[in-house]
């Protein structure tokens, strides 16, 4: 029997309106484990109600009595870290130690969450003029609403809401319809924690929930985080409508490798960061450029071995890589690979017949290693999402620049290489939000914060870190004279 699956509206499970649901599925077997209710704009509306209804007292709680809230919401997630990691692998499909490090890093942001009354400081200045002094604030917005992606359903939203409630917002999660069970289960962490009801809530559901959202006028700003297109449409009509928008969107990360990398280390390093997740990571490593023949050669003749022999099973035993989300996903992946093999590509590594023993129906696909990628090709210009890593051989570190400056993606990015000089100008001249030098996949701590460049962002602020408390607050500059002046001033104020 499929397990039903509720919304959490003003500190209490809800079933909604409850006309349309959506399939939640085991990714290991392909059985239908669960129904998501698809939300109506009415329950996207009693969510809101909750949510604004609670603003007041809680903007009003100190920062420092918020902050307590998200210490013992720390506490409770460590301890329960390993549960949350379960229901993760159970929905998402990725293997439990992957599951149990997006937790982590989810983590770091409650930890940084914590700390938020020192961000919310403002500045003060003395005796702007005489007897004048000046100093600003800043403010939570009201009610704020976070759209996030299946592919981290714990970590995503936790770049967003401990943010959120921290400086003193109140926030309405629409999870991912394909993994909805993480959100549910921090929803109740929180409880726990002691934050007020009303203040947290999830609707669960698709592109009317989020219309729904988007046209509500007391959401006041609006994060969202997935693919391209949605981002795009999300920031468009939310701008519209008078939100402030951060909208994350898809990517293709490229790993530049000069010929002086240490080989095994890049080797390493895009095995992890092009299969890890079966490439369902927004910072995969998708593309492998290698500066030179040799330096190409080389890598493929190394890496190839590994791809073919990748321990794929289902998540929850652990192995090297897990099943795509759905199956639907699995075959759009598979259909890249096909396109991959049509416009010439050379296939070193054909994961398309893989089957995992005792899982046939799961949604499973080997990994695949393309060289000889050239420009035009649909599996470079396109995010593919899947255990497909394409290599593409480049004559120069100029060369290689231009091809990633030029993508329309510019989430991550990076440069194997042993040359401080080299490394130095690729850091400076790429394109992209995020560089690593020797790091495969520079997904910033809690305390920077995370955004990419070009078409994988819409909007200034990137999320979590300065940025975060920036986006989740608005200034307020307060100019005081004591005693006050009674004598009317007919030209523009100027401070003596
Ligand atoms: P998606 O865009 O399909 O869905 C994201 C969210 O938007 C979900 O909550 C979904 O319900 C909602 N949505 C889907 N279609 C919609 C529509 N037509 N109108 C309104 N809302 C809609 O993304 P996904 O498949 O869940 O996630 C994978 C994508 O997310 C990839 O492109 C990946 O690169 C991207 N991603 C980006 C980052 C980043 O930081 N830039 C991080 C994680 C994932």
């Amino acid at each position: 029997m499929a397990e039903a699956i509720s919304h959490f509206i003003n500190g209490h499970t809800a079933a909604g309106t409850g006309v349309r649901f959506g399939d939640v599925y085991d990714p290991a077997t392909g059985t239908v484990t669960a129904r998501v209710p698809l939300a109506s704009a009415d329950d996207v509306k009693q969510a809101v109600d909750a949510a604004a209804a609670a603003f007041p007292a809680w903007a009003a709680t100190t920062p420092l009595n918020r902050a307590r809230v998200m210490f013992r919401f720390k506490e409770l997630l460590e301890t329960q870290a390993g549960d949350l990691a379960k229901i993760i692998t159970s929905e998402h499909g990725k293997v439990l130690s992957d599951a149990r490090g997006e937790v982590t890093r989810g983590l770091e942001v409650v930890e940084f969450a914590c700390g938020i009354p020192h961000l919310l400081k403002g500045e003060h200045s003395m005796n702007v003029g005489r007897d004048v002094d000046s100093w600003s604030e800043y403010a939570p917005l009201g009610v704020v609403a976070g759209i996030t992606p299946f592919n981290f359903p714990a970590m995503v939203p936790l770049w967003m809401f401990p943010v959120a409630l921290a400086c003193g917002n109140t926030f309405v999660l629409k999870p991912s319809e394909r993994d909805p069970s993480a959100a549910l289960f921090m929803a109740d962490l929180l409880k726990k924690a002691g934050l007020p009801d009303g203040v947290f809530n999830v609707v669960h559901g698709d592109k009317a929930a989020v219309d729904a959202l988007l046209d509500e006028p007391r959401v006041q700003a609006l994060s969202f985080v997935g693919s391209t297109p949605i981002a795009e449409y999300i920031y468009a009509r939310g701008s519209a409508n008078g939100k402030r928008v951060q909208a994350l969107g898809g990517a293709k990360n490229h790993m530049v490798v000069l010929p002086d990398a240490d080989l095994d280390g890049a080797v390493s390093a895009l095995l992890g960061a092009g299969y890890g997740s079966a490439g369902e990571r927004c910072m995969a490593i998708s593309v492998a450029v290698c500066v030179g023949d040799a330096t190409a050669d080389a890598l493929v003749a190394t890496l190839a071995p590994k791809v073919a022999a990748l321990k794929i099973g289902p998540g929850c035993l652990d192995p090297e890589m897990g099943p795509l989300v759905t199956g639907a996903h699995r075959d759009k992946v598979r259909g890249y690979v096909d396109a991959g093999v049509a416009e010439g590509a050379s296939l070193v590594v054909d994961g398309r017949g893989h089957i995992v023993d005792g899982h046939a129906e799961g949604f499973f696909l080997g990994g695949c290693l393309f060289d000889r990628v050239t420009p035009e090709m649909t599996i470079y210009r396109e995010e593919i999402f899947g255990p497909v890593l394409c290599v593409m051989r480049v004559p120069d570190l100029d060369a290689a620049l231009r091809l990633v400056n030029e993508h329309e993606y510019g989430n991550g990015t990076a440069v194997f290489t042993r040359d401080g000089g080299a490394a130095r100008e690729f850091a400076h001249r790429v394109q992209a939000g995020m560089v690593g030098i020797n790091v495969p996949i520079p997904v910033p701590m809690a305390f920077h914060s995370f955004g990419g460049w070009k078409r994988s962002i819409f909007g200034p602020l990137h999320v979590h870190g300065p940025d975060g408390v920036r986006f989740y607050t608005r200034l307020k500059t307060i100019t005081a004279r004591w005693p006050e002046t009674h004598a009317a001033e007919f030209v523009m104020p100027t401070m003596k």
